[in-house]
């Protein structure tokens, strides 16, 4: 079962190069994520196709409507873990109402998504979370504007707030893509070489050691020599120590939390002494 990653917005096109090149559109087509774009103007209710008004009591900026949002919700967790649903939110929607006509199939509905909406008020997404979250198998993300969501939103569907840091953007999008592209490149396969996934940084709690390519020798810096000596246990050493290297000089907070074995325990006595 690829993972499900759906995206509820009122711009669904800032979502086509996600879709359309690198990592995200390789795991796509090799059929190992399933993402789905949902437009919440095909939720809507009135003839503007709104998606916003006014806040009650006074005050600048508009507030994203509840309704769409919920109905698009309702669409999701209807379609389930279906096959996609061709041209989009409205046959999907159409769908939906043909499961209801038949009455509740719990069982074909499959397993219920996970609710995440983007919020500066949310916990702090990591690599843990990033972790997590591919394990829902099927995350919605929803994407706010404006002063964000009506309230109840959030009353009704209990999702799990989260944000991608101490500041505000406009929009819920960037904040969902960034997010699914740290969960997707997670999935095994994703990534051509996984190992050099477990290599990145924070995947063991230790940041990167340093990458070099061609050529040998740049503007008079020569390559470490090492790495030209061909052989592979100095290297992969060399390697540690180089990470945790970076770990102690530029974020010495993620040694409390590492996963360190006896090998990088001993590397750290030896660099501290320096
Ligand atoms: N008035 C809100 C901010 C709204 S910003 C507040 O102060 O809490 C509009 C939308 O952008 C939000 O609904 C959310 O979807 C998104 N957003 C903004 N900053 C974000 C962040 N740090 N992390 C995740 N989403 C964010």
């Amino acid at each position: 079962m690829p993972l499900r990653i759906d995206f509820v917005t009122i711009f669904p096109n800032m979502f086509a190069p996600l879709i359309a090149e690198g990592v995200i559109a390789r795991g796509i087509k090799n059929g190992l994520l399933d993402i789905r774009v949902h437009d919440l103007r095909d939720f809507t209710t009135d003839k503007h196709r709104s998606t916003d008004d006014e806040a009650y009591g006074g005050g600048p900026g508009m507030v994203m409507l509840a309704e769409p949002v919920l109905r698009c919700v309702e669409s999701i967790r209807a379609e389930g873990q279906g096959p996609r649903a061709e041209g989009g939110a409205p046959e999907a929607e159409a769908e939906a109402g043909g499961a209801e006509a038949l009455g509740p199939r719990p069982s074909a509905l499959g397993p219920q998504p996970h609710i995440v909406m983007t919020s500066p008020q949310g916990r702090r997404f990591d690599q843990r979370v990033a972790l997590e979250l591919v394990g829902k198998q099927h995350v919605v993300f929803l994407c706010g504007r404006y002063e964000g969501f009506d309230h109840r939103v959030h009353e009704e569907l209990q999702p799990d707030e989260i944000s991608i840091g101490d500041f505000v953007v406009s929009g819920g999008e960037l904040p969902a893509m960034l997010m699914a592209d740290a969960m997707g490149r997670l999935v095994p396969g994703v990534v051509g070489n996984s190992g050099s996934v477990e290599e990145d940084s924070f995947f063991r709690g230790l940041l990167d050691y340093p990458h070099y390519t061609r050529p040998v020798e740049l503007r008079g810096r020569r390559i470490p020599e090492i790495l030209l000596s061909g052989h592979h246990e100095n290297i992969r050493k060399w390697r540690k120590e180089q990470a945790l290297r970076a770990t102690l000089e530029k974020r010495p907070d993620l040694l409390d939390s590492a996963e360190l074995d006896a090998e990088a325990r001993e590397i750290l006595r030896r660099l501290a002494k320096f």
